[in-house]
């Protein structure tokens, strides 16, 4: 997919989008930024005459990540879960600490700007790192302005609702970082490799998500889809660790090691939503996550790069401040 983010390969913003953005109106927003956000579903993200707000298409990952590229069939078979994406386990921590840093100053900016939001999506299989990822990620991230949800077997009311119903009331409002522990995807990964709904139901509902996705682009929320990638191997490991470990019996479930017996089953539905639902406008991005290390710094760089070119700004400041003196 071709992206245009207004930045040269050194990280350095070309003019020519400078020019751009200036020229852009702010107070637009977000009714251009969903003229950025048709042009990216039209496919046409680098049609220049489309939208002035072309740098607002999400950046590529961070190196390392593997990006679906819409419309191409796709396998976790061809993925590397041991790839640290040329980082060096010993710069890790700075990096990480490097990447959190810039998450907290642009969550400040998207925040006080209140006009656009981020929702962030996490799938894994069990034990792929999706806790692990969301602490470290974002820790020291103002609470205030990030919501964090996890989505677990539906309970009886979402369950008399619509598929979509419980994550769409959770999606983040303006100025908001949401973050989905699980999400709608589960009714096409798990629902699907149990046979909990007839098969033209799940079938159906790829496209559903990509509709239900395209509209929370154009209302303004930019979204980053990571699917956490580990070998069987690795789960294992880890599993094993859960049952060695008594502070870390908590997490051992032995419904895990049912679900183990169905890697194959997941492998495939996992292949078909990330082929099927990686579009334009909200593409997956596969983590390899062997290494928990090299993971975080991926996936906190590219939340990082995301909101650097989202580009959230502080509101104007009021008119006639200069003249106003505090009473005693
Ligand atoms: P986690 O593994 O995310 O830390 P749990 O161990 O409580 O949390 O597992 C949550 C369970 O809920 C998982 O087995 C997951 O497959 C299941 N689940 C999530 N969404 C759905 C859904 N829509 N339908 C059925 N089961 C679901």
């Amino acid at each position: 997919m071709a992206r245009k983010n207004g930045k040269d390969g050194n990280g350095a913003r070309d003019d020519k989008a400078e020019e751009t953005r200036s020229q852009a109106p702010w107070s637009d927003h977000p009714p251009s930024f969903a003229g950025w956000a048709r042009a990216a579903i039209a496919g046409s993200g680098t049609a220049p005459s489309l939208s002035p707000h072309l740098h607002l298409i999400p950046p590529p990952a961070a190196p390392g990540i593997v990006t679906v590229g819409p419309g191409q069939a796709f396998s976790l078979a061809a993925i590397n879960p041991d790839a640290t994406g040329g980082l060096d386990k010993a710069e890790a921590k700075a990096a990480l600490d490097a990447q959190r840093t810039r998450i907290r100053s642009l969550q400040e900016k998207l925040y006080a700007e209140h006009r656009r939001s981020l929702l962030v999506v996490f799938q894994a299989i069990d034990t792929g790192g999706k806790d692990g990822t969301i602490r470290n990620v974002l820790e020291g991230v103002n609470p205030q302005g990030c919501r964090v949800w996890s989505f677990k077997v539906p309970s009886p009311e979402e369950l008399d609702q619509d598929f979509l119903w419980r994550y769409h009331r959770r999606t983040p409002g303006r100025g908001l970082i949401g973050v989905f522990n699980r999400s709608h995807y589960e009714d096409v990964l798990v629902v699907r490799v149990k046979g909990l709904v007839p098969e033209e139901t799940w079938r159906e509902r790829y496209g559903l998500i990509n509709e239900f996705e395209r509209l929370l682009t154009l209302s303004g929320c930019v979204i980053l889809k990571f699917f956490l990638h580990i070998s069987k191997d690795e789960q294992k490991e880890r599993l094993e660790a859960r049952l060695a470990d008594p502070e870390k019996h908590w997490k051992f479930d032995p419904a895990d090691l049912m679900e183990r017996k169905s890697w194959d089953a997941y492998q495939t539905a996992f292949d078909d939503a990330l082929t099927r639902c990686s579009t334009p406008y909200a593409p997956w991005h596969v983590v390899p996550a062997n290494r928990k290390w090299a993971r975080n710094v991926m996936v906190a760089r590219t939340i990082a790069d995301t909101l650097e070119a989202m580009d959230p700004r502080f509101p104007e400041p009021r008119k006639g401040l200069e003249g106003i003196t505090v009473p005693d």
